[in-house]
C-alpha cells in the first residue's frame, strides 16, 4: 500500500507541474510577443516618416525605445540662462530685461539702450522677433518666447540686405510683412549727390538705394526735358527708429487733441502712419514726390509720373483701385522702385505688388 500511496502522490503532483510548465510557457510567449509587437511598431512608425531603402527587421532582442515610436517635431529649446524665466512685459524693469535687450541686440532686433526698461522699443523688438520666429506676436516675453530667444534655434534678424535681389522677387513690405528692427538696406546714397538740382528736397541729407536713386534721377531728368517741372522730394529712406518716433508722436498728438484712450489713438494713427517696420520707406526704394504748394493728384507732374514711371522701373504703389488689397488708400505721390523687368509686367497685368508677388511665386 505504501507503494500505492506514493504512486498516487506522484500522480497527484504531476498536474501541478504541468500547469506550472504551461504558465511558464505562456509568460514567455507573452513577453516574446510584446517585444516583437513593439519592434514592429517602431519599424512601422519609422517607415511612415522616413523611407528606409532596405527595411530589415532583424531580431526580437532589439530593445524597443518608446521615444522612437513618436517622432519629436522640433528640438526642445535650451532654457534661458536665468534660473526661471519670469514673464517680462511692457513696464518690466531690471536685470532680466537687460538680459533680454542684450540678447535681442545680439540677434539684430534691438538697437536701443541696454537700460533694463521694457519700453516701446523693447516691445517692438520682441514683436518682430516673435513674428520672424513663428511665435504669437504679442510683444510679451513669456516662457515660450524666452525659450526660443535664448536657444540656438533663435533666428537672427537679417542684416544689411540687398533689397533688389531677393530671389528674383521684389521685396514686399506691408503690415503683414514687416521688416525686423535691425533691417537696413545696403548701398544707400544721398539723393542730392545723384539728382542734384533736378528737384528740391525736404531735407538735404535724404537717402535711397543707389540703383533706385539713379533711376529716379533719370526719370525726373526726362520729365524736366518734357517741360514737366518743378519737382520736390518730400520723403525717401526712413529708418525703423524714425518710423517709431513718427508713429509715437502722432499717437501723442491725437491723445492731446482729443479725449481718447491710447489704444484709440493708436488705431487712428494706423490709418495714416504705418507701424514701425511695415513702411516701404525702410527699403530705400520708395520716394514721395511733391509739387510745392499744390495737391499732387491735381498736377501735370502726377499725370506724367503715372504714365511714365513704369519705364524707369517704378510703380504707383498705392492706388484707390487696389486699396482693398494693399490696405492703404491711394497715395499718388508715392512711387516704389522694383526694376524695369517687374514694373512693365505689373503695368501690363494691372497688378499691385501684393498680387504680383503672389503671381511670381506661382510661376
Ligand atoms: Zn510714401
Amino acid at each position: 500500500m505504501p507503494q500505492n500511496r506514493s504512486s498516487k502522490k506522484r500522480n497527484n503532483r504531476s498536474p501541478y507541474l504541468f500547469i506550472l510548465l504551461v504558465l511558464a510557457l505562456l509568460t514567455a510567449a507573452l513577453i516574446f510577443g510584446a517585444r516583437a509587437m513593439n519592434t514592429w511598431k517602431v519599424y512601422e512608425a519609422e517607415a511612415a516618416t522616413t523611407p528606409v531603402p532596405t527595411p530589415t527587421v532583424t531580431s526580437v532582442s532589439v530593445t524597443p525605445d518608446p521615444f522612437r515610436a513618436t517622432p519629436v517635431p522640433t528640438p526642445e529649446p535650451t532654457p534661458a540662462p536665468s534660473p526661471t524665466p519670469g514673464l517680462l512685459n511692457a513696464g518690466s524693469q531690471g536685470e532680466a530685461v537687460k538680459e533680454l535687450q542684450k540678447r535681442l541686440q545680439e540677434l539684430g532686433y534691438y538697437t536701443g539702450q541696454i537700460d533694463g526698461d521694457y519700453g516701446t522699443g523693447t516691445k517692438a523688438a520682441v514683436q518682430t522677433f516673435q513674428k520672424l520666429n513663428g511665435l504669437d506676436a504679442d510683444g510679451i516675453a513669456g516662457q515660450k518666447t524666452q525659450g526660443v530667444l535664448y536657444s540656438d534655434a533663435a533666428k537672427a534678424a537679417p542684416g544689411p540686405t540687398d533689397v533688389l535681389a531677393d530671389n528674383g522677387i521684389p521685396l514686399l513690405v506691408n503690415a503683414k510683412n514687416p521688416l525686423p528692427d535691425g533691417f537696413s538696406p545696403a548701398n544707400l546714397v544721398q539723393v542730392k549727390d545723384i539728382a542734384g538740382n533736378l528737384m528740391t528736397y525736404e531735407k538735404s541729407d535724404m537717402q535711397g538705394v543707389r540703383e533706385a536713386v539713379e533711376a529716379l534721377a533719370r526719370m525726373i531728368q526726362d520729365a524736366v526735358n518734357d517741360g514737366c517741372a518743378p519737382w520736390k522730394l518730400r520723403e525717401s529712406y526712413r529708418t525703423i527708429a524714425d518710423q517709431t518716433r513718427i508713429f509715437n508722436n502722432r499717437v501723442s498728438s491725437y491723445m492731446n487733441e482729443n479725449d481718447i484712450t491710447r489704444s484709440q489713438a493708436i488705431a487712428r494713427t494706423r490709418q495714416s502712419v504705418a507701424d514701425p517696420g511695415s513702411s516701404e520707406h525702410h527699403t530705400g526704394l520708395a520716394f514721395d514726390l511733391n509739387v510745392p504748394g499744390e495737391s499732387f493728384g491735381d498736377t501735370a507732374q502726377y499725370l506724367w509720373l503715372k504714365s511714365h514711371c513704369w519705364d524707369y522701373g517704378f510703380i504707383m504703389r498705392y492706388t484707390d483701385e487696389k486699396s482693398d488689397i494693399t490696405g492703404i488708400i491711394g497715395e499718388e505721390w508715392h512711387v516704389r522702385y522694383v526694376g524695369r523687368e517687374h514694373s512693365l509686367k505689373m503695368r501690363d497685368m494691372d497688378m499691385c505688388l501684393e498680387e504680383y508677388v503672389e503671381w511670381l511665386k506661382k510661376q
